[in-house]
C-alpha cells in the first residue's frame, strides 16, 4: 500500500502552509506538497546583486518563515534571490526532522545538487533548519558536496560563514539561542499571492512532548518583542496584505516582558492587538497546544470577525495512556471538556487536529480510543501521521518502537477514512450557509471563478459574475453544494 492517500484538495491553504509534509502522511496535501521544496526569489532583487542564492524549503510553516528571514539577511549582503538553480552562487536547503521520511526526501534532493557542483565547483552547498541542527558536522561527513550548515538560530552569521566556505573551508554553526527571535529583521516575503503572510511571533518549544524532536532542533521556547509583531503586521496591512497568520510551535504560551517597563503581553493580549490594527484584516494563528489556550484567548476569538473561528488543537492520541507516554500533559477527558469549551463559546468555530498512529506499546484498545475521540470532536479536517521515531528524543531513549508497520497503517488508513467522513459530514452542513470569502485569486481549474477562504479556513470556489471583485476583496458566497476538499458557491 502507498502510505500517501490522495484525499484531493481536503485542505485548506493555511492549513496546509501550516504542516510537515511527507509521504507517511496520510491525506493529500496537494498544496502542502506543492510547497514543499518551493524555491525563493524576491521579486525586487533581478538584475541588482552580482551574487545570487537559490533557497528550497521543506516542513513546516516555520521553515518558510524562516527562508524569509535568511532571505532578508543575504539580501543585506549582497545576495539577490533567484529561482534559477543554474545561476546560484548559493544553493541553501532549509530542511525538516520531524519524520524519518523527511530527512530522506531531503538526501535525495542534495544528490540532486552533485551536477550543479560538478559543473560549477564554486557554488557553495548550505544545510539550513532541523536537520542542519540535528546532525550538525556529521551532515559534513555523510554529504561531502555541502559546505555549509546552519542551525536555526545561526543565520544572521550566514556572511561569515559564507565567507569561510568561500575559501574552500566547511563552515558550521549550530549554536542554539536562548533569546534569538530575529525580531529585528524584516522578512522578504516569500513571492505568493500577497494577500496571507506569516509573521512568526515565537521560537522554540519548551514542551518535550516524547515522539517530537522539535526541543532539540529548535531549542526552548522564547517570544519575540510584541512591538515588532505588530509593527510587521501593520507593515504587511499597508503593502495590502489581507491576512496574517501568527506562528510558533505553541502560539498560546507566547508570553513577552518589555524590558523598558516589565508590563507583560500574553498571547490573548497579542492577538487583540494584531486583529485591532484593521477590522479588514484578518488574523489566524498555528499551534494551539490544548493545555495552553485559556478561556481569555476564547473570548478574545469571540470578541473580533476578523480573528478567524479555526482553532488547531492536535490531540496526537485519544487513549490516556498513550497521552501520559507521549508527555502531552493532558487526558482525554481534559481534552473532550476544552473541546466542548470550545464549541459552547464558538458554535461557528472549526476545530483542526494532528494524530498519530501506533506510538509506542499502542493496543488495539487505544486505537480505539482515538477512533472515538475523532467521533467526539467531530473534526473539520486532521493531519495523520504514522509514528516515526526520531534519534534522541524521549520516546527514543525510553520506550521500544514495538509497533509494527503494517499495523502502524492499517490503523493510520483506519483514522483517515473516518476523518474522511467527518470532513464530508463538515462540508454537507455548510451547503446553504452564506460565508464571507476572502478572495485570493483565480481558481485553479477555471479562470472564470474565484477562490478564496472563508473564516473557518475551508477554500470556497464561486464564479465571478458580472461582478467585479478583485483578489484580496471580501465576497457574500452561498454554499451550494461542495467536492471532496472544496466548498462550491454563488455571490449573493
Ligand atoms: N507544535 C506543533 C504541535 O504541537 O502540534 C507542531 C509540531 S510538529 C511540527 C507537527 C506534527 O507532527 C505533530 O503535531 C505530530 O502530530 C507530528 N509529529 C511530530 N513528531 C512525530 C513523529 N516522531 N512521528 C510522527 N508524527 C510526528
Ligand atoms: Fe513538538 Fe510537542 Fe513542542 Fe509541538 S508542542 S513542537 S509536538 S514538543
Amino acid at each position: 500500500m502507498s502510505d500517501k492517500l490522495t484525499h484531493k484538495n481536503i485542505l485548506t491553504k493555511f492549513a496546509v502552509q501550516i504542516k510537515c509534509m511527507e509521504s507517511n502522511l496520510l491525506i493529500d496535501k496537494s498544496q502542502d506538497e506543492a510547497r514543499q521544496g518551493e524555491a525563493y526569489a524576491s521579486q525586487s532583487s533581478s538584475g541588482v546583486f552580482q551574487k545570487h542564492f537559490y533557497v528550497e524549503s521543506y516542513g513546516c510553516a516555520m521553515n518558510f518563515a524562516d527562508s524569509e528571514v535568511v532571505a532578508a539577511i543575504l539580501e543585506k549582503n549582497g545576495f539577490g534571490g533567484t529561482k534559477n538553480i543554474e545561476i546560484a552562487d548559493l544553493i541553501l536547503i532549509n530542511t525538516c526532522s520531524i519524520r524519518e521520511k523527511a530527512e530522506l526526501t531531503i538526501r535525495k534532493r542534495l544528490t540532486e545538487f552533485r551536477r550543479l557542483k560538478q559543473a560549477n565547483p564554486g557554488v557553495l552547498v548550505g544545510v539550513l533548519g532541523c536537520m542542519a541542527e540535528r546532525l550538525k558536522a556529521q551532515l559534513l561527513e555523510e554529504e561531502k558536496l555541502v559546505d555549509l550548515v546552519v542551525g536555526p538560530d545561526a543565520y544572521r552569521t550566514l556572511p561569515d560563514l559564507i565567507a569561510e566556505a568561500g575559501t574552500g573551508q566547511k563552515a558550521v554553526n549550530v549554536l542554539l539561542s536562548r533569546d534569538e527571535t530575529y525580531g529585528d529583521i524584516a522578512p522578504v516575503r516569500l513571492d505568493n499571492n500577497g494577500i496571507s503572510a506569516f509573521v512568526s511571533i515565537m521560537r522554540g518549544c519548551n514542551n518535550m512532548c516524547s515522539f517530537c524532536v522539535v526541543p532539540f532542533t529548535r531549542g526552548r521556547e522564547r517570544s519575540r518583542d510584541a512591538f515588532s509583531i505588530l509593527a510587521e503586521c501593520k507593515d504587511l496591512f499597508d503593502k495590502g496584505f489581507k491576512e496574517v497568520v501568527l506562528l510558533g510551535q505553541n502560539v498560546d504560551s507566547y508570553y513577552w516582558s518589555n524590558p523598558e517597563n516589565n508590563a507583560t503581553t500574553t498571547f490573548a493580549m497579542l492577538l487583540e492587538q494584531v486583529a485591532q490594527i484593521d477590522p479588514s484584516l484578518r488574523v489566524r494563528f498555528s499551534t494551539s497546544h490544548p493545555k495552553d489556550i485559556t478561556d481569555e484567548v476564547l473570548h478574545i476569538i469571540v470578541k473580533y470577525d476578523n480573528i478567524c473561528k479555526h482553532i488547531h488543537l492536535p490531540v496526537q492520541s485519544g487513549s490516556s495512556r498513550i497521552l501520559q507516554l507521549m508527555n502531552r500533559t493532558y487526558t482525554r477527558e481534559w481534552y473532550m471538556a476544552k473541546i466542548d469549551r470550545i464549541r459552547a463559546l464558538l458554535p461557528t468555530c472549526s476545530i483542526t487536529s494532528d494524530i498519530i498512529a501506533g506510538f509506542c506499546t499502542e493496543t488495539e484498545e487505544d486505537h480505539q480510543d482515538t477512533l472515538s475521540l475523532l467521533q467526539y470532536a467531530n473534526y473539520d479536517l486532521s493531519y495523520m501521521y504514522f509514528y516515526s521515531e526520531r534519534p534522541g528524543t524521549l520516546a527514543e531513549r525510553r520506550y521500544e518502537d514495538d509497533v509494527d508497520l503494517v499495523t502502524k497503517k492499517r490503523r493510520l488508513q483506519e483514522i483517515v477514512d473516518l476523518q474522511w467522513t467527518l470532513s464530508n459530514e463538515s462540508n454537507k452542513r455548510d451547503v446553504g450557509s452564506i460565508f464571507e470569502v476572502l478572495i485570493e485569486g483565480n481558481s485553479k481549474r477555471n479562470e472564470a471563478e474565484w477562490m478564496g477562504r472563508n473564516s473557518q479556513n475551508k477554500v470556497v470556489v464561486f464564479p465571478k459574475g458580472k461582478f467585479d471583485y478583485k483578489k484580496g476583496d471580501y465576497a457574500q458566497v452561498k454554499i451550494q453544494d461542495f467536492t471532496k476538499g472544496t466548498l462550491l458557491g454563488e455571490l449573493i
